[in-house]
């Protein structure tokens, strides 16, 4: 059995009254764990979150951090940093991170995260994800093989309890079009067949999420699929009864 997923990236949302609110509400919702539910507040709320879901079974994530441990890197945050406000998880290589001419993230960066990140203690959520030019000119697997290919170099056999994988279409992300579960599970068996060969039997037990404007209404045909592990939820982690009607549903599969 597969540990199955509900996360929440907030992106840069709420206020801190919000933030706290919203934390409180969905742990206040959860009484089981059967699944994993994990909230990824801003930076400035990790504290804030980590109060309002103390003594639940919904743990704390970040949606960034640099690779680094300490020093000169102004206005970066490290990993041991975010473990001491109490993360366990890390998103790491999301689509705004890479495509934002901003941010500009390659995978080679990410990369560096994911060890430094390891090294802390956290499970990173790494995501990889083709556009819709990519999907139309038939690039779709070729694209999330060669990011997760480069994200996760040299990543350790013996740190896989540490992984998670989120296919997440650019296409799909903040848009209101879903990948359908057939495209989804399609990817992630791609997904798992490249895990396969990189790490044997052991990509069997590696989560796999599905990330793309999943709200209340089509996450239960995605965690229908076999391969489809749990779901990274963006603008629907903002509402309550959408993401508890999400982790019911993740529940449901568990
Ligand atoms: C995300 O932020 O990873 C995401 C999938 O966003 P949304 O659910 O809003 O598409």
């Amino acid at each position: 059995m597969r540990r199955k997923y509900a996360v929440g990236n907030w992106k840069m949302n709420t206020t801190r009254r919000e933030a706290h609110d919203l934390a409180r509400a969905v742990a206040d919702h959860v009484r089981t764990d059967r699944i994993q539910v994990v909230l990824c507040p801003p930076f400035p709320y990790l504290g804030v979150v980590q109060d309002a879901i103390k003594g639940s079974s919904v743990v704390l994530g970040a949606q960034n951090c640099y690779c680094e441990t300490k020093g000169a890197f102004t206005g970066e945050v490290s990993p041991t940093m975010l473990v001491d406000l109490g993360c366990r998880y890390v998103i790491l290589g999301h689509s705004e991170r890479r495509r934002l001419k901003d941010f500009a993230e390659q995978s080679e960066l990410i990369n560096r995260k994911v060890m430094r990140a390891l090294e802390a203690g956290l499970t990173v959520i790494v995501c990889a994800g083709e556009t819709g030019e990519e999907r139309a000119a038939g690039r779709a697997q070729d694209v999330v093989s060669e990011q997760l290919r480069d994200s996760l170099m040299g990543f350790p056999l013996d740190r896989l309890p540490q992984l998670t994988v989120a296919y997440e279409p650019v296409w799909a992300i903040g848009t209101g079009v879903t990948a359908t579960p057939q495209q989804a599970q399609e990817m992630h068996l791609f997904t798992r067949s490249r895990a396969a060969t990189l790490w044997g039997e052991k990509a069997q037990k590696l989560s796999l999420l599905y990330g793309g404007s999943v709200t209340k209404d089509n996450a239960v045909s995605l965690l229908a699929q076999q391969d489809v592990d749990g779901v990274l939820v963006g603008g629907a982690s903002l509402k309550v009864d959408q993401f508890t009607a999400i982790i019911d549903a993740t529940i449901a599969t568990a």
